[in-house]
């Protein structure tokens, strides 16, 4: 039985827990609203007056010292100072290193190739040794990380052309394992020496322009705008899972005259994945292109020139000549303008293979760091690169015209 004295009790107690529900949504909506948005002005007053006070207690105690919070934050710059230092000593490394790997794969002879491999080499395991020291805490950790990532490709790539050098020396000149295939007419190899050899067959005066990496719904179309504007035909090496989405925008690049070239399915490091795999990438791209196209491609081009012995046997068992660039327009990195892409193009030896790109970079697990995820500038270029040609008196042809002679 309830006695009128329990009622009171129960009715305090009741009470007492309600305002204490109360007290807790209250501070739980306190605690949400301060995690998603700012902190409430008057608690920043609350925080400021406290630190103002407790510096005014310091100084009133010790006047000399200067408050400890200002102390602190120039700490802090200067740290971070030296972590972006660091930082870009790591990156300018690994770029040098990058520069060196396509210089010494431009080189005839294998001395000086090997030599500027065993440098890039170098300044790859710099660069390791300087984003392996950034702390998680540290606000280039996962810039680091990127680069920590890349840089066994890298690394792989650099030994493919140690080995493809090395291995030129024990042949005498242009006595490459393809050569007898390549006089029998049967397979063009523009990957390694023998682009030299071959490209001194080509047609004179030509320029053979590729786009790599697309077919791509935000660029191609524009890119082959420009290209209709000045009846100029090109090359583009187009990525099969990119053809499985935008196969109408392949048939406009077909359909407008120009070259199609195979550069796998899943643009992977060709020299890192097994031969099995490799076929898979080469002969699933050619068939989605006939498929989409009712033909299909005579050339094959490897992403990131990553590419070994299978690689080649097995373009040629799918019918295909292979081939790199001779000049690479660097329009794929974050640093390129508009100016650095047409500066690079515009080299008047005959015969070049410019590499551009209609596309980015289909796979982001391999993500070069220093690659960016516009196009923009390649299609802002593209008006004077081709016009300056013209003037010089160049005439634009497919990979396939320029080595028709084959
Ligand atoms: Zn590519």
């Amino acid at each position: 039985m309830i006695t009128q004295s329990n009622k009171i009790i129960i009715g305090f107690l009741i009470a007492i827990s309600l305002s204490a529900i109360s007290g807790i949504s209250f501070a739980l909506i306190k605690a949400s609203l301060s995690n998603n948005l700012t902190q409430s002005s008057s608690e920043n007053e609350a925080n400021q007056n406290k630190d103002y006070q407790e510096s005014k207690n310091i100084e009133n105690n010790l006047s000399v010292i200067p408050p400890p919070r200002q102390k602190q934050t120039i700490l802090t710059t200067q740290l971070l100072q030296q972590e972006e230092k660091k930082f870009k000593q790591g990156s300018e490394y690994f770029n040098e290193a990058d520069r060196l790997l396509a210089e010494a794969r431009d080189k005839n002879d294998s001395q000086s190739a090997i030599f500027l491999l065993n440098e890039a080499q170098k300044k790859l395991e710099q660069a390791d040794k300087i984003m392996q020291e950034f702390e998680p805490n540290s606000p280039y950790y996962q810039s680091a990380q990127n680069y920590i990532n890349y840089i066994p490709f890298y690394a792989d790539s650099i030994n493919q052309w140690k080995n493809y050098f090395t291995q030129l020396d024990t042949y005498q000149a242009k006595t490459h394992p393809w050569e007898t295939t390549i006089n029998n007419n049967n397979f063009i190899d523009l990957t390694y020496h023998n682009k030299q050899y071959v490209m001194a067959k080509a047609k004179k005066q030509s320029v053979v322009l590729t786009f790599d990496d697309g077919p791509s719904p935000q660029y191609t179309e524009a890119i082959l705008d420009i290209l209709r504007k000045y009846n100029v035909k090109a090359t583009f090496f187009v990525v099969g899972s990119q053809v499985s989405q935008y196969c109408p925008i392949l048939r406009r690049i077909y359909q407008e005259g120009h070259e199609i070239g195979n550069h796998s399915y899943n643009h992977p490091w060709m020299g890192r994945i097994s031969s099995e795999e490799q076929q898979q990438e080469i002969f699933q791209t050619q068939s989605i292109i006939e498929n989409c196209i009712g033909s299909k491609p005579r050339w094959f081009r490897s992403p990131y020139a990553s590419q070994n012995e299978s690689t080649l046997k097995i373009a040629h068992q799918a019918g295909l000549n292979t081939a790199l660039w001779t000049i690479d327009t660097e329009d794929w990195r974050k640093t390129s303008t508009t100016n650095s892409i047409i500066e690079k193009a515009l080299n008047y030896r005959s015969n070049n293979i410019i590499l551009m790109h209609d596309g980015v970079e289909p796979n982001p697990n391999f993500k070069h760091p220093s690659a960016s995820s516009s196009r923009s500038n390649t299609v802002q270029s593209l008006d004077i690169i081709i016009q300056r040609f013209q003037d010089k008196g160049f005439q634009f042809v497919t990979i396939s015209e320029a080595f028709s002679s084959y």
